[in-house]
């Protein structure tokens, strides 16, 4: 009986996907890469944590690397491609000079002066996202991840204001027009709200790691930061690794390895 309301859950929370689509978005026709929705026993394999974090090897990164990872991501996640000011950003490149303000680095090695760095949301351990937002449209779940409940966003933009990484995208204007390959199975978002990158918890929730560390061929490391024995953690054991702004007292979640 227990297991059937499991199975029950599941189903409901894959419908409400679908529903959250129609009532934010649009159902069009599902392009080849979507595949069929995810089934129960697909939630069965889904990964936990106690605290998800990214490692990012910077040194493997190009920009075509990076235009790799943001393509897959902006796909998956149906983020309109809008050129100018209004621009909508989950997964991004810029220079060490832009990603790192406040550290020192005067006499850098040329390379890293030249690097591109891939910047996404940090889902930081105290989210000042989440502090300011008066209606908890922002969240930080158990596991640590900063989610976004687009139905709840009144569009404040304070949770804007609150993030020092200028990780949030605010959507000036119908994005819709603007998705090219649409995927069926990510809600779309309307006029007046916010998004930002989810570390593909609807990814996460049936077993599969986030889209940008799948593209990106061993440069990102993603996992349990709680797990001792965690790939991540063995990865940031070994290498030095520094953080965004660390001043700013938000804890980011994801760490950069020079
Ligand atoms: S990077 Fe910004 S949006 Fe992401 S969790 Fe931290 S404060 Fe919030
Ligand atoms: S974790 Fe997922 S949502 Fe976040 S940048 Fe990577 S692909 Fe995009």
């Amino acid at each position: 009986m227990k297991s059937n309301r499991r199975e029950f859950l599941k189903l409901a929370a894959v419908s409400a996907m679908g529903v959250g689509a129609a009532r934010l978005g649009f159902l069009g026709d599902a392009p080849a890469f979507a595949g069929p929705l995810p089934t129960a026993a697909d939630f069965e394999k889904g990964f936990k944590a106690k605290h998800w974090g990214m490692a990012v090897f910077s040194a493997k990164f190009t920009p075509e690397l990076i235009e790799k990872c943001r393509t897959a991501c902006h796909t998956e996640h149906n983020v309109p491609d809008i050129p100018g000011k209004k621009q909508i950003k989950w997964f991004w490149g810029a220079s060490y000079h832009e990603a790192f303000p406040t550290e020192q680095g005067q006499f850098l090695s040329e390379d890293v002066e030249h690097r591109e760095f891939p910047l996404l949301c940090n889902h930081c351990e105290q989210p000042m996202c989440v502090r300011v937002c008066p209606t908890q449209a922002t969240f930080q779940r158990p596991d640590g991840i900063v989610m976004m409940d687009f139905h709840r966003c009144i569009g404040c933009r304070y949770c804007m204001a609150g993030c020092p990484f200028g990780a949030r995208s605010f959507n000036f204007q119908d994005p819709r027009p603007f998705i090219h390959n649409f995927n069926p199975h990510y809600p779309t978002r309307m006029r007046g709200v916010v998004e930002k990158c989810d570390f593909c918890a609807e990814r996460l929730a049936i077993g599969k790691l986030p889209v940008c560390v799948e593209a990106a061929g061993g440069a990102l490391v993603f996992g349990d930061l709680g797990d001792e024995n965690s790939d991540i953690r063995k990865v940031l054991r070994e290498h030095f690794a520094i953080r965004r702004k660390p001043d700013a007292g938000t804890s980011p979640s994801v760490y950069y390895i020079l």
